[in-house]
């Protein structure tokens, strides 16, 4: 698949930057999306899912511990134009 097609589609591709803007006002924010690896959403992709999931990580934390959300829905997130 094309990178053309990819950004038409608006997929997420791990490593991407990423603007949260779903159901936590606090998290909202830049992020680092990577595919969700949790127990749950592998036995969902497993199942055959459509609902990917992300989990995102504060690029812009300290080292020690970096705010990461799980399980974030697609729809929660925008890719940032500072992939561009
Ligand atoms: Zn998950």
């Amino acid at each position: 698949m094309s990178d053309t097609l990819f950004r038409t589609l608006g997929l997420i591709e791990p490593g991407d930057l990423v603007v949260y803007h779903g159901s936590i006002p606090s998290h909202h924010g830049i992020y680092i999306a990577e595919p969700c690896s949790c127990i749950d959403c592998v036995q969902a992709d497993s199942l055959g899912t459509t609902d990917v999931r992300y989990l995102l990580t504060d690029p812009f934390d300290g080292e020690q511990d970096p705010t990461t959300l799980r399980c974030v829905r697609r729809r929660s997130i925008t890719r940032s134009d500072a992939n561009a």
